[in-house]
């Protein structure tokens, strides 16, 4: 096995006495499968994995990388992988995929590699649910920490707004149990600050009493779109806080997996959760379904644990390059510009333009406040292109000229959790300078020595 320098210089066999699960260093036959991600942009290159079973593994780790110079990586799923991660120390946490439901407390504990799949699954049976994202493979930690938009969000606000309490392995490579009580800045910083202070290693999170909805999603031809759109900007603003909806343009791949009208198509795809009544929902949807005839229409009662039916995220790994951008508002220019920039008339690399309305609980602070930062936004905007020849080499030019016509409306800045292909200077700018602050204090008392760099990180 060649090792590359810094791994050959490694005490290997310490690290292995020192954890339950498997060390693996490059070269080895199992290390791709360990390590694959579903953002493939980048083949994650550490220099040492440590595949974790428990918080003690984690902890052992964390002190191994302190004590030989290493910096120490996350990942549970690979979704929100943003570089290769080298030189690292690769923590990963698909074994620890534990989830404990507690009923009448509403709450469930989740493990630091638990997808949101698993905790739908257990919550569902007791007619509870998570507030996880568009898609249910998503890790349900990182996505946690990093925010946490999803279709109940003008209802319930963000993911991270209903953390309880967090179990987190810091600098110090010891694992500390952290709510309001016992830390409330780190508590504050890690409920939006996402991976910058440490390994989490499990969270007590809310579960709201979501057993159905009437959701779901209307594919409606492309050549509609400036119609949709600007129906889109007058309608959103009109509904109530239990409709969450989002609009997207789709560059559908003919993937003959997919339903005949949409394969090979530019298409507009409306997402709408509705927490009322069927006969509610199909009044609220009638506006956007009049606009034009749809080629699908997937609108209707649902279980809570249908719900990737509503935004049909794709379920197979890519490679994507990504950006996301926050408008203070969406006037009929903002949706001339964006059609000017991405609309199906023209001929771009992309695979999804997407507006998720925000507002409602949204627009609040947390019962105990955190550091999620965007609540001033009136949209969310999401843009995804394929890194795969042969146009990879244009598509972040092409996601950044989306970003910059959207500018004029923009607040300049993003969710963290659709930050999406940035600089370190552009993550640190995602909060204004007060919160930036807070946020980097904490980052210095708890990982002083700056083990925790890789991802979306503050400092
Ligand atoms: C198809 C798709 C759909 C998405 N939908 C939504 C959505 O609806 N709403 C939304 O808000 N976001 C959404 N996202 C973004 C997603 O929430 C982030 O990419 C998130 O970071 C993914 O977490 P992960 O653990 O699955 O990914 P990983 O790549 O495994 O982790 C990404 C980062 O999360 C942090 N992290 C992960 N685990 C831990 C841990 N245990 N302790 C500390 N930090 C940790 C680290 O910074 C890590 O670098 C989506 C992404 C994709 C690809």
């Amino acid at each position: 096995m060649t090792l590359t320098a810094p791994t050959r210089l490694l005490p290997v066999a310490e690290l292995e006495r020192a954890v339950a699960g498997p060390v693996l260093l490059p070269g080895d036959p199992r290390l791709a499968a360990e390590v694959a991600p579903f953002t493939t942009t980048f083949t994650p290159d550490p220099a040492v994995v440590v595949g974790a079973t428990c918080a003690g593994d984690v902890a052992a780790a964390v002190r191994f990388a302190a004590a030989h110079g290493l910096t120490v990586a996350v990942q549970a799923t690979g979704h929100g992988l943003t570089s290769a991660l080298p030189g690292s120390l690769l923590v990963t946490t698909s074994r620890m995929d534990e989830v404990t439901v507690d009923p009448a407390a509403r709450t469930a504990r989740i493990g630091a590699g638990t997808r949101w799949r698993a905790v739908i699954d257990a919550a569902a049976p007791h007619g509870l649910a998570p507030l996880s994202g568009s898609s249910s493979d998503v890790g349900a930690v990182g996505y946690t920490l990093g925010g946490g938009l999803g279709p109940l969000a003008r209802k319930y606000g963000f993911a991270a707004d209903h953390v309880r309490r967090a179990e987190i392995v810091t600098g110090d490579g010891r694992v500390h149990t952290v709510d309001a009580g016992t830390d409330p800045e780190l508590f504050w910083a890690l409920r939006g600050g996402k991976g910058s202070f440490g390994i989490v290693t499990a969270l007590e999170v809310d579960l709201v009493p979501v057993a159905r909805l009437h959701g779901g999603g209307v594919f409606f031809p492309g050549s509609a779109a400036a119609d949709l759109l600007h129906a889109y900007r007058a309608w959103a603003p009109t509904l109530p806080e239990e409709t969450t909806t989002s609009i997207a343009v789709l560059r559908l791949p003919p993937d003959p997996a997919l339903p005949e009208p949409l394969r090979g198509q530019t298409v507009v795809h409306l997402r709408v959760a509705h927490l009322g009544s069927a006969e509610e929902g199909a009044a609220l949807v009638a506006p956007m379904r009049a606009v034009a005839p749809a080629l699908l229409d997937g609108v209707g009662e649902m279980p809570f644990a249908a719900v990737d039916a509503i935004h049909m995220d794709p379920t197979d790994p890519m490679p994507v390059h990504d950006r996301g951008t926050l408008l203070r508002e969406l006037t009929a220019d903002t949706v001339d510009a964006l059609l000017a920039a991405a609309g199906p008339d023209v001929e771009v690399p992309l695979m999804l333009v997407e507006l998720r309305h925000l507002g409602g609980a949204v627009a609040r602070p947390a019962a105990v406040p955190n550091a999620v930062a965007g609540r001033d936004a009136a949209f969310s905007c999401w843009v995804l292109g394929p890194m795969s020849p042969p146009v990879a080499g244009v598509v972040p030019a092409v996601v950044d000229s989306v970003v910059a016509a959207l500018a004029p409306w923009s607040t300049g800045r993003s969710l963290l959790n659709f930050a999406g292909s940035v600089s370190a200077a552009q993550v640190a700018g995602l909060w204004d300078d007060a919160d930036r602050q807070r946020l980097l204090a904490v980052k210095r008392r708890v990982d002083p020595a700056g083990l925790f760099t890789h991802g979306h990180v503050v400092g």
